[in-house]
């Protein structure tokens, strides 16, 4: 019996190398970069944003150890929640079985690191976690619903994984994990189901070929994010990316009084400070270039090419400046 569990490991040892090291035909798709498109627009990431990694523009936001700091606590905080479901599991019935494990997405030529497997010790049923440290400004974001980019790589994980059965069990959901790295008002008074002030989630499965996501409200169901639906804007993004010059940007780094008038009235202004100014405006009889608010699409603001895609770079392309 000796030496039986250093061959395991020498096996594992293996196997992780190889995973590590698959044949990646030139560059890879990671899997922040995963987006559809819809009627209503792009869900996800912007084409614009990965044509600029892809050619290696480098990134306009400066160096900030502040930065390094919060992904650092990231790791750590991962490292934090497996060691809590390991601890715990005699009580959750819940193991880690993987825990980082690296992956390569043929279908999607998408590489990247999954960060744990849970088995049900009673039933043998498999989940995917993927762990999101977050910053107070999107744990406002994330408490009622998930990011979409982060609904998305958790759709395609588990498209993937539950077909080729690599873990060696029934796999049919994929968890979002949030914990915010500060204990925020809006935490404390948040209407949220977790008994944990700081750590909730979301499960993502599939329905008919489709994305539905469980949150405290209820179910939501994507019906056009799909795996086809990702396949298309893949081959789409990758399109783009043979060309010299970028393709147009799909979001907004700042609205004009027009559009945020118009998402105040769709009700879609998420902070109640952005409608009081917006109705203090409208009072104020709506005058052009008055209205005291700056808004636009998140994706922009922590876009971490948005310096080189607004201000900084002006690429030429037929006379126009884009
Ligand atoms: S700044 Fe906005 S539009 Fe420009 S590349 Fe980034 S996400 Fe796209």
């Amino acid at each position: 019996m000796a030496n039986q569990l250093a061959a395991k490991l020498h096996r594992g040892m293996i196997e992780y190398a190889n995973s590590t090291n698959v044949d990646k035909p030139g560059v890879t798709n990671w899997p922040s970069s995963l987006s559809v498109r819809t009627p209503d627009g792009i869900l996800g990431a912007c084409a614009r944003k990965v044509w600029y990694s892809r050619k290696g523009y480098p990134s306009s936001r400066e160096v900030n150890p502040n930065y390094l700091f919060s992904a650092m606590m990231g790791d750590y905080i991962e490292s934090l929640v497996v060691d809590l479901f390991q601890r715990t599991s005699a009580w959750t019935r819940l193991f880690p079985i993987a825990v980082q494990t690296p992956f390569y997405l043929e279908d999607m030529n998408l590489s990247g690191k999954i960060d744990i497997i849970l088995e049900n010790i009673d039933s043998g049923s498999l989940a995917g976690v993927d762990v999101k440290s977050v910053s107070a400004f999107k744990t406002s974001l994330c408490l009622p619903r998930p990011d979409i980019s982060n609904a998305l790589q958790c759709f395609a994980y588990l498209h993937y994984f539950s077909e080729k059965n690599i873990f060696g069990g029934h796999l049919d959901r994929w968890y979002i994990l949030y914990v915010s790295r500060s204990e925020t008002w809006e935490l404390k008074s948040k209407k949220n189901t977790s008994p944990l002030m700081q750590i909730w989630d979301f499960c993502i499965e599939k329905k008919d070929d489709h994305m539905v996501i469980s949150t405290p409200s209820g179910v939501l169901e994507y019906p056009e994010v799909s795996v086809s639906a990702l396949h298309e804007r893949q081959a789409e993004i990758d399109k783009a990316c043979q060309a010299d010059d970028p393709p147009p940007r799909e979001y907004k780094l700042k609205y004009s009084e027009e559009e945020i008038l118009g998402k105040y009235k769709q009700d879609k202004l998420r902070f109640k400070k952005d409608k009081t100014a917006v109705e203090k405006w409208l009072k104020a009889g709506a005058k052009e270039g008055e209205l005291d608010l700056e808004l636009g699409d998140f994706e922009c603001m922590v876009c971490p090419y948005k310096d080189l895609c607004w201000n900084e770079v002006r690429l030429e392309r037929s006379g126009t400046l884009f």
